[in-house]
């Protein structure tokens, strides 16, 4: 029988880049975990090293569809993450954003968990505010490429807000900026993955536009750390929260570094710049500082560092 003041946790998008390392931390912490997932961008790789864990339990279901299962907490990741893989069925990433938001929260309703949603800092568009702090609402074309991202998430989180106005459910609401780490996909066109792989085969790196445009990384662990922090706090805190590293770099810079640490010989060209591609980006995680004591602590550097570390035993070894 199982223990019953362990939690149950629910992870959907949970083979996954974060959702991954997410069930491992919650692994860590003496949880039961079970990690739905339709494997759409996710891998049963990524989980492969948990299965063998008692309390873990890894299902194959489409957040589309409702879920009927017991749980005390639900993270709710499910979602294409990358443009090359949210733009290619667009129709079924806004169903999931947004069946998926709905079918979550019914379930958080009926069990009265508390529920996390992993939002995005696309919710800020192109933003015309910088850095963003999470009162700032955004600025996102809502018939481009990138709006079945960008809007399904916008609308998920108008679910939750009225979830918890309607229902009084329990809401976590984060906002993450730009992640990186291992298992992040190897082909879906993000810097990172796209900089050290093309380093690791001295390929040419591909800057797009005139790399002046700014990004701020993430390292995973941090990221999580901050996940299970913020579920943590009190019932009346909802956020939305912004989760990232404030550090903010230029794609040439990016590059540049990860040609020094993968000491490659790959030169740097330039490609066209994508549409509505962001000029600037970087969270403002003032109140995350304030609220849960929490702040990135793995600099770029290091985080490429296990980042490369990775790509090349997987992929080069
Ligand atoms: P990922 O693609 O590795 O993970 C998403 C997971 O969701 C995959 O395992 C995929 O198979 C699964 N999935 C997709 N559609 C599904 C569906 N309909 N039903 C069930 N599972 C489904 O991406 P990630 O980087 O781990 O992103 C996880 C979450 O965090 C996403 O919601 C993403 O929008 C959000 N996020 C990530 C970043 C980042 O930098 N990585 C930034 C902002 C927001
Ligand atoms: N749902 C689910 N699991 C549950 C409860 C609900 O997947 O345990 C889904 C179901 O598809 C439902 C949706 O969540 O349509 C929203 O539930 P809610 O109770 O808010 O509304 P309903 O549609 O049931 O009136
Ligand atoms: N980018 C780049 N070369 C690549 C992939 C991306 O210069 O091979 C740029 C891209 O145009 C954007 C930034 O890097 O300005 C971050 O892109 P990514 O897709 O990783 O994340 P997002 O745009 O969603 O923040």
């Amino acid at each position: 029988m199982r223990s019953l003041n362990r939690k149950r946790v629910l992870v959907t998008g949970g083979a996954g880049f974060l959702g991954s390392h997410l069930c491992e931390r919650l692994l860590e912490r003496d949880c039961e975990v079970l990690c739905a997932d339709n494997y759409f961008t996710g891998s049963r790789d990524n989980v492969l090293h948990l299965l063998s864990n008692p309390r873990f339990e890894l299902i194959r279901h489409d957040v589309t569809f409702p879920l009927y299962v017991e749980v005390d907490q639900i993270y709710n990741l499910a979602c294409p993450a990358s443009p090359i893989h949210y733009q290619h069925d667009p129709v079924q990433t806004t169903k999931t954003s947004v069946h998926g938001a709905i079918n979550m929260l019914g379930l958080a309703k009926r069990l009265n968990a508390r529920i996390m949603q992993a939002s995005t800092s696309e919710v800020y568009g192109d933003p015309a505010v910088h850095p963003q702090t999470e009162e700032y609402w955004g600025n996102v074309n809502t018939i481009g490429p990138r709006a079945c991202y960008d809007e399904g998430k916008r609308c998920a989180e108008t679910l939750f807000f009225d979830y918890h106005r309607q229902h009084k459910l329990s809401i976590k609401v984060i906002r993450i900026f730009n992640t990186y780490g291992p298992r992040m996909h190897p082909n879906d066109g993000r810097v990172v993955s796209n900089f050290v792989i093309q380093a690791l085969k001295g390929e040419p790196i591909t800057v797009y536009g005139d790399g002046q445009q700014t990004r701020a990384f993430c390292y995973v662990d941090d990221l999580i750390e901050g996940f299970l922090r913020f579920m943590d706090t009190p019932a009346e805190i909802t956020g939305p929260l912004n989760l990232g590293n404030p550090g903010e770099f230029t794609m040439l810079e990016l590059a540049e570094k990860i040609i020094r640490l993968t000491g490659s010989s790959s030169r740097i060209e330039h490609k066209p710049l994508p549409q509505d591609d962001p000029k600037q980006r970087r969270p403002d995680i003032s109140k995350a500082k304030a609220l849960m004591n929490w702040e990135p602590t793995v600099p770029l550097d290091a985080g490429l560092e296990r980042t490369i570390a990775y790509f090349r035993d997987r992929f080069f070894a």
